[in-house]
């Protein structure tokens, strides 16, 4: 009985999480443990992976470089110089590992994201955001919208501090919980001092337009290239309210696929209206990298 008890509980739990979360009223993320903390040292630090900002680009930017969590990776792509990618065509997913010597992880790597999860009881939180409102620019890399945000917000993830430097759009969603699959993900990217990458993903179904990403359209260039955030941007916001979440390590989505990546999959849902999701579709085409095997691995 107790076997069925757990699997009707864990029914339960992913109805609740595939039914999505309400937004939250403005007000309310300033409570709990998102609390913005200042921090001096924070501001100032240039890390390891931070970068001068982009100029702008004509044409797509096909650099594995400009790409998400890309320019925090190991760097040896970038020694390559440009090396075109796609999510379809002779460039596709399953060409990635031969593209370049240093995508071979996408081929050979046997701890690779996104995977399939499958939902299982919920745990405490065992991840502290500490985030805050910090000035940022939206950027078209030609593969997605991403947002590069100024230093200030960082998550704390076993004990160690990750700070917060980008968060980008897939559609369709990357992870997809039992098999379904989300109409959009959301990346928030956060680097180590040491250089370990931990990616927060969250995912939306179709609903109520969010209030959290509304600024990030409105900046969005036309095209490639970038736009300043026409105020600053609290990443909270873009959390739901309740923080379980699945933890299991992986890999960038995008060449390189770089291994070692801590991935935080949070466990509630939120939504966003099929309008703007339709028209990011329209723009990027798909860019969901295809699910891999889970393997010897362990979803916590
Ligand atoms: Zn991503």
């Amino acid at each position: 009985m107790a076997a069925l008890e757990q699997r009707l509980d864990e029914l339960g739990e992913r109805v609740d999480a595939l039914a999505g979360e309400p937004e939250e009223p403005e007000d309310a993320k300033a409570a709990g443990k998102r609390k913005p903390k200042a921090d001096p040292k924070a501001k100032k630090k240039t890390g390891p992976g931070e970068k001068p900002e982009k100029p702008e680009k004509p044409g797509p930017a096909t650099s594995p470089a400009t790409h998400a969590a890309h320019d925090l990776g190991p760097p040896p792509a970038q020694a390559h110089g440009p090396v075109p990618w796609s999510y379809r065509g002779e460039r596709g997913p399953d060409a990635w590992g031969g593209l370049d010597p240093s995508f071979g992880k996408c081929a050979s790597g046997e701890a690779q994201s996104p995977i399939d999860i499958l939902p299982q009881r919920a745990r405490p939180p065992d991840v502290v955001f500490v985030y805050q409102a910090t000035a940022g620019a939206v950027v078209d890399n030609g593969h997605t919208l991403q947002v590069d945000l100024e230093r200030g917000s960082y998550a704390v993830v076993d004990g160690e501090r990750f700070e917060l430097v980008q968060f980008h759009v897939h559609t369709p969603s990357e992870h997809t919980i039992a098999g379904d699959v989300f109409p959009l993900e959301v990346h928030l990217v956060h680097q180590s001092q040491a250089g370990a990458l931990a990616v927060v993903g969250v995912l939306f179904a179709e609903g109520e337009p969010s209030t959290a990403l509304a600024p990030v359209w409105k900046s969005a260039p036309r095209s490639t290239g970038q736009r300043r955030l026409k105020s600053k941007f609290d990443p909270s916001t873009i959390l739901p309210r309740e923080q379980g979440a699945y933890r299991y390590d992986g890999s960038l989505t995008t060449p390189p696929c770089s291994e070692g990546v801590r991935w935080i999959v949070m466990r509630r849902t939120r939504t966003e209206d099929p309008t703007r999701i339709a028209g990011l579709r329209d723009r990027f085409g798909s860019n969901a990298r295809p699910i891999q095997e889970l393997g010897a691995r362990e979803l916590r």
